[in-house]
């Protein structure tokens, strides 16, 4: 099991906030037409550890191609804090933006390249 951590975020007005537990161990840049537009930098965990405490009225679901996938941005400010969809294993996922998480270096992260571009 990787070891998770208490965080919380927000987009960039605050409308849309949020806490989540998750592992920065591991964490996405992915070159896909969306994330090298956003410039998102991706980190996992089941929904059941993510909880949005405020601005379900601000959120956005954007969906595009074959709609795997709910990029979710604030219609404020268009901070694309979380992506949400469902895991090969059935699993309700967040992919949680480092980059809108309260005290987090972005560029202290290891950040893993992935070629979502082939898919
Ligand atoms: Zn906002």
């Amino acid at each position: 099991m990787t070891e998770t951590t208490k965080y919380s975020g927000s987009c960039h007005c605050q409308k849309v906030r949020f806490e989540t537990r998750l592992s920065l161990a591991k964490v996405i840049e992915c070159n896909c037409s969306i994330c090298s537009r956003v410039g998102a930098l991706r980190a996992f965990t089941p929904a059941s550890d993510f909880k949005l405490l405020d601005g379900q009225d601000a959120l956005t679901d954007y969906q595009f191609g074959k709609q795997h996938l709910h990029h979710r941005f604030c219609k404020l400010c268009g901070v694309h804090s979380f992506a949400t969809g469902t895991g090969p294993d059935g699993v309700e996922m967040y992919a949680v933006n480092a980059r809108c998480l309260d005290g987090v270096d972005p560029a202290a992260l290891e950040v893993s390249r992935y070629d979502g571009k082939k898919l």
